[in-house]
Protein backbone atom coordinates (compact mmCIF):
# COMPACT_ATOMS: atom_id res chain seq x y z
CA UNK A 1 0.00 0.00 0.00
CA UNK A 2 1.56 3.44 -0.99
CA UNK A 3 1.86 6.52 1.62
CA UNK A 4 -1.18 8.13 0.37
CA UNK A 5 -3.50 5.12 1.48
CA UNK A 6 -1.36 4.88 4.42
CA UNK A 7 -2.15 8.64 5.13
CA UNK A 8 -5.81 8.08 4.85
CA UNK A 9 -5.77 4.99 6.81
CA UNK A 10 -4.22 6.77 9.76
CA UNK A 11 -6.45 9.53 9.33
CA UNK A 12 -9.70 7.49 9.75
CA UNK A 13 -8.53 6.26 13.16
CA UNK A 14 -7.33 10.21 14.32
CA UNK A 15 -10.73 11.71 13.41
CA UNK A 16 -13.03 9.32 14.28
CA UNK A 17 -14.66 8.23 11.27
CA UNK A 18 -17.20 5.73 10.64
CA UNK A 19 -18.03 6.42 7.42
CA UNK A 20 -16.40 7.18 4.09
CA UNK A 21 -18.51 7.70 1.08
CA UNK A 22 -17.27 7.11 -2.48
CA UNK A 23 -18.10 9.32 -4.80
CA UNK A 24 -17.95 8.85 -8.48
CA UNK A 25 -19.96 10.72 -11.54
CA UNK A 26 -22.43 9.26 -14.09
CA UNK A 27 -22.39 10.42 -17.92
CA UNK A 28 -24.61 13.25 -17.04
CA UNK A 29 -22.76 14.35 -14.30
CA UNK A 30 -24.70 13.38 -11.16
CA UNK A 31 -22.91 12.44 -7.96
CA UNK A 32 -23.14 8.79 -6.74
CA UNK A 33 -22.10 7.89 -3.55
CA UNK A 34 -21.94 4.24 -1.73
CA UNK A 35 -20.57 4.51 2.20
CA UNK A 36 -17.93 2.21 3.38
CA UNK A 37 -17.28 1.40 7.16
CA UNK A 38 -13.39 2.45 7.54
CA UNK A 39 -12.88 -1.53 8.14
CA UNK A 40 -13.54 -1.88 4.60
CA UNK A 41 -11.00 0.72 2.71
CA UNK A 42 -7.69 -1.39 3.03
CA UNK A 43 -9.90 -3.70 0.49
CA UNK A 44 -11.46 -1.31 -1.27
CA UNK A 45 -7.75 0.72 -2.13
CA UNK A 46 -6.57 -2.92 -3.39
CA UNK A 47 -9.14 -4.28 -5.24
CA UNK A 48 -12.29 -1.56 -5.53
CA UNK A 49 -16.11 -1.97 -4.26
CA UNK A 50 -18.23 -3.60 -6.61
CA UNK A 51 -21.60 -2.25 -7.96
CA UNK A 52 -24.00 -2.79 -10.37
CA UNK A 53 -23.24 -0.56 -13.55
CA UNK A 54 -26.50 -1.33 -15.01
CA UNK A 55 -28.24 0.79 -12.78
CA UNK A 56 -25.81 3.75 -13.48
CA UNK A 57 -26.92 6.34 -15.85
CA UNK A 58 -24.88 5.82 -18.59
CA UNK A 59 -22.27 3.05 -17.68
CA UNK A 60 -22.75 -0.65 -18.44
CA UNK A 61 -25.52 -2.51 -20.20
CA UNK A 62 -26.85 -5.43 -18.07
CA UNK A 63 -24.91 -8.54 -19.70
CA UNK A 64 -21.65 -6.84 -18.31
CA UNK A 65 -22.36 -4.98 -15.25
CA UNK A 66 -20.08 -5.44 -12.73
CA UNK A 67 -17.64 -2.63 -12.02
CA UNK A 68 -15.44 -1.68 -8.95
CA UNK A 69 -14.95 1.96 -7.56
CA UNK A 70 -11.34 2.47 -6.25
CA UNK A 71 -11.12 5.48 -4.30
CA UNK A 72 -7.97 8.11 -4.92
CA UNK A 73 -6.65 8.62 -2.05
CA UNK A 74 -5.32 11.78 -2.50
CA UNK A 75 -8.63 13.01 -2.89
CA UNK A 76 -9.57 12.01 1.13
CA UNK A 77 -11.70 15.04 2.90
CA UNK A 78 -13.72 15.38 5.59
CA UNK A 79 -17.06 16.74 5.03
CA UNK A 80 -17.61 19.90 7.42
CA UNK A 81 -20.89 19.50 7.19
CA UNK A 82 -21.71 16.30 8.75
CA UNK A 83 -20.07 17.14 11.72
CA UNK A 84 -16.73 16.49 13.58
CA UNK A 85 -16.58 12.63 15.96
CA UNK A 86 -17.79 10.57 14.67
CA UNK A 87 -17.38 12.11 11.82
CA UNK A 88 -17.50 11.36 7.78
CA UNK A 89 -15.03 11.81 5.05
CA UNK A 90 -14.96 11.18 1.17
CA UNK A 91 -12.47 10.37 -1.71
CA UNK A 92 -13.16 10.17 -5.56
CA UNK A 93 -13.37 6.99 -7.30
CA UNK A 94 -11.60 5.64 -10.33
CA UNK A 95 -14.25 3.09 -12.34
CA UNK A 96 -12.44 -0.28 -13.14
CA UNK A 97 -13.53 -3.28 -14.63
CA UNK A 98 -13.48 -6.70 -12.99
CA UNK A 99 -9.97 -7.09 -14.70
CA UNK A 100 -8.99 -3.68 -13.33
CA UNK A 101 -8.47 -2.09 -16.83
CA UNK A 102 -10.00 1.35 -16.67
CA UNK A 103 -13.87 1.82 -17.53
CA UNK A 104 -14.20 3.13 -20.81
CA UNK A 105 -18.00 5.02 -19.13
CA UNK A 106 -16.42 6.81 -16.16
CA UNK A 107 -16.37 10.64 -16.75
CA UNK A 108 -13.17 11.20 -15.00
CA UNK A 109 -11.59 8.79 -17.27
CA UNK A 110 -12.64 9.94 -20.36
CA UNK A 111 -10.81 13.31 -18.92
CA UNK A 112 -7.73 11.70 -17.50
CA UNK A 113 -7.16 10.18 -21.28
CA UNK A 114 -7.53 13.43 -22.67
CA UNK A 115 -5.09 14.47 -20.25
CA UNK A 116 -2.17 12.43 -20.84
CA UNK A 117 -2.99 12.68 -24.58
CA UNK A 118 -1.86 16.63 -24.09
CA UNK A 119 0.84 15.35 -21.67
CA UNK A 120 2.34 13.62 -24.40
CA UNK A 121 3.03 16.72 -26.19
CA UNK A 122 4.19 18.16 -22.83
CA UNK A 123 1.35 20.22 -21.71
CA UNK A 124 -0.70 20.16 -18.17
CA UNK A 125 -4.18 21.25 -18.08
CA UNK A 126 -5.39 24.81 -15.89
CA UNK A 127 -8.35 25.99 -15.58
CA UNK A 128 -10.23 28.45 -13.43
CA UNK A 129 -13.96 28.31 -13.22
CA UNK A 130 -16.38 31.45 -12.42
CA UNK A 131 -19.65 29.31 -10.94
CA UNK A 132 -22.90 31.39 -11.53
CA UNK A 133 -25.92 29.49 -9.57
CA UNK A 134 -29.86 30.99 -8.00
CA UNK A 135 -30.77 30.64 -4.50
CA UNK A 136 -34.71 30.87 -4.00
CA UNK A 137 -36.50 31.06 -0.94
CA UNK A 138 -38.95 27.88 -2.11
CA UNK A 139 -38.04 24.18 -2.30
CA UNK A 140 -39.02 23.42 -6.20
CA UNK A 141 -42.61 21.80 -6.57
CA UNK A 142 -44.14 21.47 -10.01
CA UNK A 143 -45.57 24.45 -11.69
CA UNK A 144 -44.28 27.02 -8.57
CA UNK A 145 -42.50 30.37 -9.73
CA UNK A 146 -39.27 29.85 -7.62
CA UNK A 147 -39.11 33.32 -5.45
CA UNK A 148 -35.75 34.51 -5.57
CA UNK A 149 -33.82 35.13 -1.93
CA UNK A 150 -33.41 38.46 -2.77
CA UNK A 151 -33.85 41.56 -5.12
CA UNK A 152 -30.07 42.69 -5.28
CA UNK A 153 -28.10 42.67 -8.57
CA UNK A 154 -24.17 42.67 -9.94
CA UNK A 155 -21.91 43.26 -7.10
CA UNK A 156 -24.44 44.70 -4.83
CA UNK A 157 -23.53 44.65 -1.44
CA UNK A 158 -27.16 45.19 1.17
CA UNK A 159 -27.37 45.25 4.64
CA UNK A 160 -28.02 41.76 6.33
CA UNK A 161 -28.21 40.19 2.43
CA UNK A 162 -28.85 36.01 2.58
CA UNK A 163 -26.46 35.89 -0.18
CA UNK A 164 -23.72 37.51 1.39
CA UNK A 165 -24.47 35.31 4.31
CA UNK A 166 -24.74 32.39 1.97
CA UNK A 167 -21.44 32.50 1.03
CA UNK A 168 -19.57 33.11 3.76
CA UNK A 169 -21.12 29.74 5.15
CA UNK A 170 -20.09 28.26 1.48
CA UNK A 171 -16.77 29.43 1.30
CA UNK A 172 -15.70 28.39 4.70
CA UNK A 173 -16.67 25.06 4.21
CA UNK A 174 -15.02 24.56 0.79
CA UNK A 175 -12.01 25.94 2.43
CA UNK A 176 -11.93 23.77 4.74
CA UNK A 177 -11.92 20.77 2.07
CA UNK A 178 -8.98 22.72 0.77
CA UNK A 179 -10.88 23.97 -2.27
CA UNK A 180 -9.72 27.98 -2.36
CA UNK A 181 -12.12 30.19 -3.76
CA UNK A 182 -10.91 33.70 -5.53
CA UNK A 183 -13.84 35.92 -5.98
CA UNK A 184 -17.35 35.18 -4.68
CA UNK A 185 -20.00 38.04 -5.40
CA UNK A 186 -24.02 39.21 -6.47
CA UNK A 187 -24.10 38.06 -9.83
CA UNK A 188 -26.58 40.48 -12.00
CA UNK A 189 -30.02 38.34 -11.26
CA UNK A 190 -31.99 37.93 -8.24
CA UNK A 191 -30.79 35.98 -6.21
CA UNK A 192 -27.98 34.99 -8.54
CA UNK A 193 -24.85 34.69 -6.33
CA UNK A 194 -20.94 33.76 -8.45
CA UNK A 195 -18.26 31.90 -6.81
CA UNK A 196 -14.90 31.63 -8.23
CA UNK A 197 -12.33 28.39 -7.55
CA UNK A 198 -8.65 29.40 -7.59
CA UNK A 199 -6.97 27.43 -10.87
CA UNK A 200 -6.27 24.33 -10.55
CA UNK A 201 -5.21 21.51 -13.15
CA UNK A 202 -8.26 20.26 -14.76
CA UNK A 203 -9.11 16.56 -13.24
CA UNK A 204 -8.50 18.26 -9.32
CA UNK A 205 -10.81 21.10 -10.69
CA UNK A 206 -13.31 18.73 -12.17
CA UNK A 207 -13.50 17.13 -8.26
CA UNK A 208 -13.42 20.38 -6.94
CA UNK A 209 -16.98 21.44 -8.61
CA UNK A 210 -18.77 18.27 -8.34
CA UNK A 211 -18.08 18.93 -4.27
CA UNK A 212 -18.93 22.45 -5.01
CA UNK A 213 -22.18 21.92 -6.37
CA UNK A 214 -22.54 19.34 -3.08
CA UNK A 215 -21.71 22.34 -0.82
CA UNK A 216 -23.70 24.79 -1.87
CA UNK A 217 -26.58 22.92 -1.80
CA UNK A 218 -26.26 21.28 1.62
CA UNK A 219 -25.38 25.16 2.55
CA UNK A 220 -28.58 26.05 1.44
CA UNK A 221 -30.71 23.13 2.28
CA UNK A 222 -29.20 24.27 6.14
CA UNK A 223 -30.30 27.89 5.67
CA UNK A 224 -34.08 26.61 4.61
CA UNK A 225 -33.37 27.73 0.51
CA UNK A 226 -32.64 26.39 -2.48
CA UNK A 227 -29.65 26.25 -4.83
CA UNK A 228 -29.87 25.90 -8.22
CA UNK A 229 -27.38 25.44 -11.44
CA UNK A 230 -30.02 25.24 -13.76
CA UNK A 231 -28.62 27.11 -16.67
CA UNK A 232 -31.80 29.30 -17.45
CA UNK A 233 -34.64 29.05 -14.52
CA UNK A 234 -35.91 32.61 -15.83
CA UNK A 235 -37.40 33.87 -19.00
CA UNK A 236 -36.80 37.43 -18.00
CA UNK A 237 -33.21 37.36 -16.18
CA UNK A 238 -29.52 36.20 -16.48
CA UNK A 239 -28.63 32.42 -16.95
CA UNK A 240 -26.13 30.56 -14.66
CA UNK A 241 -23.03 30.13 -16.52
CA UNK A 242 -19.59 28.69 -16.21
CA UNK A 243 -16.60 30.73 -18.05
CA UNK A 244 -13.97 28.83 -17.52
CA UNK A 245 -10.30 30.21 -17.52
CA UNK A 246 -7.91 27.83 -19.31
CA UNK A 247 -4.38 27.74 -20.14
CA UNK A 248 -1.40 25.49 -21.03
CA UNK A 249 1.52 24.95 -18.73
CA UNK A 250 4.59 23.13 -20.02
CA UNK A 251 6.82 22.42 -16.45
CA UNK A 252 6.20 25.32 -15.11
CA UNK A 253 5.97 28.19 -17.75
CA UNK A 254 2.83 28.54 -19.41
CA UNK A 255 2.66 27.81 -23.02
CA UNK A 256 0.09 30.70 -23.73
CA UNK A 257 2.18 33.58 -22.90
CA UNK A 258 4.93 35.13 -24.97
CA UNK A 259 6.34 38.50 -23.95
CA UNK A 260 6.01 41.39 -26.72
CA UNK A 261 3.08 39.33 -28.73
CA UNK A 262 -0.27 40.43 -29.02
CA UNK A 263 -1.87 40.15 -26.36
CA UNK A 264 1.01 38.61 -24.67
CA UNK A 265 -0.52 35.45 -26.77
CA UNK A 266 1.78 32.56 -27.97
CA UNK A 267 1.34 30.85 -31.00
CA UNK A 268 0.07 27.79 -28.95
CA UNK A 269 -2.55 29.94 -27.35
CA UNK A 270 -3.41 31.39 -30.54
CA UNK A 271 -3.53 27.66 -31.91
CA UNK A 272 -5.91 26.27 -28.91
CA UNK A 273 -8.54 29.51 -29.42
CA UNK A 274 -8.75 28.79 -33.18
CA UNK A 275 -8.96 24.70 -31.81
CA UNK A 276 -11.68 25.49 -29.30
CA UNK A 277 -13.66 28.00 -32.27
CA UNK A 278 -13.83 25.38 -35.02
CA UNK A 279 -14.91 22.82 -32.79
CA UNK A 280 -17.30 24.58 -30.73
CA UNK A 281 -20.85 23.59 -32.41
CA UNK A 282 -19.24 19.89 -32.45
CA UNK A 283 -18.79 19.87 -28.11
CA UNK A 284 -21.55 22.28 -27.94
CA UNK A 285 -23.90 19.42 -26.37
CA UNK A 286 -21.43 18.64 -23.96
CA UNK A 287 -20.58 21.77 -22.75
CA UNK A 288 -23.94 23.03 -22.85
CA UNK A 289 -25.87 20.05 -22.67
CA UNK A 290 -29.47 20.30 -21.89
CA UNK A 291 -32.72 21.47 -23.60
CA UNK A 292 -33.04 24.67 -20.99
CA UNK A 293 -28.94 25.34 -21.93
CA UNK A 294 -29.82 26.98 -24.95
CA UNK A 295 -31.93 29.43 -23.69
CA UNK A 296 -29.42 30.89 -22.02
CA UNK A 297 -27.03 32.04 -25.02
CA UNK A 298 -29.75 33.77 -26.87
CA UNK A 299 -30.32 36.88 -25.21
CA UNK A 300 -27.08 38.48 -24.72
CA UNK A 301 -26.93 38.43 -20.93
CA UNK A 302 -23.17 38.13 -21.25
CA UNK A 303 -23.87 34.52 -22.29
CA UNK A 304 -22.44 33.95 -26.02
CA UNK A 305 -24.55 33.21 -29.26
CA UNK A 306 -21.57 33.35 -31.54
CA UNK A 307 -18.15 31.63 -32.83
CA UNK A 308 -15.80 34.59 -32.07
CA UNK A 309 -12.83 35.47 -30.23
CA UNK A 310 -12.20 38.92 -28.24
CA UNK A 311 -9.45 41.20 -26.25
CA UNK A 312 -11.97 41.78 -23.47
CA UNK A 313 -14.92 41.43 -25.87
CA UNK A 314 -17.98 40.13 -23.28
CA UNK A 315 -19.99 39.25 -25.93
CA UNK A 316 -17.20 37.24 -27.92
CA UNK A 317 -17.59 32.94 -26.71
CA UNK A 318 -13.81 33.34 -25.98
CA UNK A 319 -12.51 36.38 -24.50
CA UNK A 320 -9.03 36.78 -23.81
CA UNK A 321 -8.98 39.39 -20.61
CA UNK A 322 -6.81 42.34 -19.88
CA UNK A 323 -3.15 40.97 -19.30
CA UNK A 324 -0.83 42.18 -16.40
CA UNK A 325 2.79 43.21 -17.64
CA UNK A 326 5.23 41.29 -15.76
CA UNK A 327 2.44 38.84 -15.16
CA UNK A 328 3.00 36.14 -17.67
CA UNK A 329 2.50 33.01 -15.98
CA UNK A 330 -0.91 33.58 -15.41
CA UNK A 331 -1.95 34.31 -19.19
CA UNK A 332 -5.12 32.67 -20.51
CA UNK A 333 -8.14 32.48 -22.13
CA UNK A 334 -11.40 32.52 -20.55
CA UNK A 335 -13.87 30.11 -22.47
CA UNK A 336 -17.84 31.22 -21.88
CA UNK A 337 -19.82 29.07 -23.48
CA UNK A 338 -19.95 26.26 -20.59
CA UNK A 339 -22.73 26.39 -18.37
CA UNK A 340 -22.40 25.33 -14.24
CA UNK A 341 -24.97 21.83 -14.90
CA UNK A 342 -22.57 19.95 -17.51
CA UNK A 343 -20.73 17.39 -16.71
CA UNK A 344 -17.63 19.12 -15.70
CA UNK A 345 -15.24 15.65 -16.93
CA UNK A 346 -16.80 15.50 -20.07
CA UNK A 347 -16.50 19.52 -20.59
CA UNK A 348 -12.73 19.48 -19.49
CA UNK A 349 -12.19 16.97 -21.73
CA UNK A 350 -13.88 17.97 -24.79
CA UNK A 351 -12.31 21.57 -24.81
CA UNK A 352 -9.15 20.40 -24.35
CA UNK A 353 -9.12 17.93 -27.20
CA UNK A 354 -10.52 20.70 -29.48
CA UNK A 355 -7.81 23.16 -27.98
CA UNK A 356 -5.69 20.21 -29.22
CA UNK A 357 -6.36 19.92 -32.16
CA UNK A 358 -5.89 23.68 -33.11
CA UNK A 359 -2.48 22.89 -32.15
CA UNK A 360 -1.30 19.81 -33.43
CA UNK A 361 -2.91 21.13 -37.07
CA UNK A 362 -1.58 24.41 -36.72
CA UNK A 363 -4.89 26.31 -37.26
CA UNK A 364 -4.71 29.71 -37.78
CA UNK A 365 -6.89 32.48 -35.52
CA UNK A 366 -9.36 33.97 -37.14
CA UNK A 367 -9.69 38.11 -36.56
CA UNK A 368 -10.43 39.07 -33.57
CA UNK A 369 -14.44 40.60 -33.01
CA UNK A 370 -14.23 44.35 -31.64
CA UNK A 371 -17.56 44.70 -31.84
CA UNK A 372 -20.10 43.67 -29.93
CA UNK A 373 -21.59 41.09 -31.92
CA UNK A 374 -24.82 41.01 -30.71
CA UNK A 375 -25.55 44.29 -31.87
CA UNK A 376 -24.35 43.46 -35.30
CA UNK A 377 -26.82 42.81 -38.35
CA UNK A 378 -26.92 39.05 -39.25
CA UNK A 379 -25.57 40.24 -42.50
CA UNK A 380 -22.68 42.02 -40.68
CA UNK A 381 -21.85 38.62 -38.85
CA UNK A 382 -22.01 36.49 -41.94
CA UNK A 383 -19.75 38.96 -44.00
CA UNK A 384 -17.19 39.24 -40.99
CA UNK A 385 -17.33 35.67 -40.97
CA UNK A 386 -19.08 34.96 -37.58
CA UNK A 387 -21.20 32.05 -37.41
CA UNK A 388 -23.92 31.17 -34.65
CA UNK A 389 -23.25 28.76 -32.07
CA UNK A 390 -26.32 25.88 -32.07
CA UNK A 391 -29.36 27.62 -31.47
CA UNK A 392 -30.71 24.17 -29.18
CA UNK A 393 -30.09 20.56 -28.15
CA UNK A 394 -31.47 19.42 -31.41
CA UNK A 395 -29.01 21.26 -33.68
CA UNK A 396 -26.31 20.81 -31.29
CA UNK A 397 -26.62 17.06 -30.96
CA UNK A 398 -27.08 16.70 -35.38
CA UNK A 399 -23.84 18.34 -35.39
CA UNK A 400 -22.16 16.17 -32.53
CA UNK A 401 -23.29 12.79 -34.33
CA UNK A 402 -21.06 13.49 -37.19
CA UNK A 403 -17.89 14.90 -34.95
CA UNK A 404 -14.77 12.98 -34.69
CA UNK A 405 -13.07 14.85 -32.84
CA UNK A 406 -15.95 14.29 -30.33
CA UNK A 407 -16.49 10.56 -30.70
CA UNK A 408 -12.85 9.92 -30.37
CA UNK A 409 -12.79 12.03 -26.76
CA UNK A 410 -15.89 10.27 -25.45
CA UNK A 411 -14.94 6.77 -26.53
CA UNK A 412 -17.53 5.03 -28.49
CA UNK A 413 -19.68 3.83 -25.72
CA UNK A 414 -20.19 7.81 -23.62
CA UNK A 415 -20.85 9.16 -27.78
CA UNK A 416 -23.41 6.46 -28.15
CA UNK A 417 -25.14 6.58 -24.61
CA UNK A 418 -24.76 10.35 -24.47
CA UNK A 419 -26.45 11.21 -27.94
CA UNK A 420 -28.92 9.06 -27.49
CA UNK A 421 -29.69 10.19 -24.05
CA UNK A 422 -29.90 13.40 -25.26
CA UNK A 423 -32.06 13.18 -28.78
CA UNK A 424 -34.47 11.49 -25.96
CA UNK A 425 -34.39 14.68 -23.83
CA UNK A 426 -34.90 16.13 -27.32
CA UNK A 427 -37.72 14.21 -28.59
CA UNK A 428 -39.62 14.63 -24.51
CA UNK A 429 -39.20 18.41 -24.53
CA UNK A 430 -40.38 18.60 -28.37
CA UNK A 431 -43.90 17.21 -27.60
CA UNK A 432 -44.48 19.30 -24.21
CA UNK A 433 -47.38 21.82 -25.04
CA UNK A 434 -46.55 25.01 -22.87
CA UNK A 435 -47.47 27.93 -21.16
CA UNK A 436 -46.76 30.07 -23.84
CA UNK A 437 -48.74 28.39 -26.48
CA UNK A 438 -51.46 27.71 -24.26
CA UNK A 439 -51.25 31.47 -23.41
CA UNK A 440 -51.11 32.97 -26.47
CA UNK A 441 -53.11 30.68 -28.20
CA UNK A 442 -56.53 30.09 -25.86
CA UNK A 443 -57.60 33.64 -25.91
CA UNK A 444 -58.10 33.65 -29.66
CA UNK A 445 -58.04 30.66 -31.24
N1 LIG B 1 -24.56 35.03 -16.37
C1 LIG B 1 -23.79 35.19 -17.58
C2 LIG B 1 -23.75 33.86 -18.33
O1 LIG B 1 -24.68 33.19 -18.34
C3 LIG B 1 -22.39 35.67 -17.30
C4 LIG B 1 -22.26 36.97 -16.60
C5 LIG B 1 -20.79 37.34 -16.42
O2 LIG B 1 -20.21 37.94 -17.32
O3 LIG B 1 -20.21 36.94 -15.43
O4 LIG B 1 -22.83 33.44 -18.93
MG1 LIG C 1 -20.34 36.04 -13.73
MG1 LIG D 1 -16.45 35.68 -16.68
Amino acid sequence: MGKQEDFVLRALEERDVRFVRLWFTDVLGFLKSVAVAPAELEGAFAEGIGFDGSAIEGFARVYEADMLAKPDPSTFQILPWRGEGPSTARMFCDIVMPDDSPSYADPRYVLKRTLSRAAEQGFTFYTHPEIEFYLFKNTPAAGDEPVPVDRSGYFDHTAQSMGADFRREAITMLESMGISVEFSHHEAGPGQQEIDLRYADALSTADNIMTFRTVIREVALSQGIWATFMPKPFTTHPGSGMHTHVSLFEGDTNAFFEAGAEYQLSKVGRQFIAGVLRHASEISCVTNQWVNSYKRMMFGGEAPSYICWGHNNRSAMVRVPMYKPNKGQSTRIELRTIDAACNPYLAFAVVLAAGMKGIEQGYELPREAEDDVWSLSERERKALGIDPLPRNLHDAIGIAEESELLAETLGEHVFDFFLRNKRQEWEEYRGQVSAFERDRMLPVL
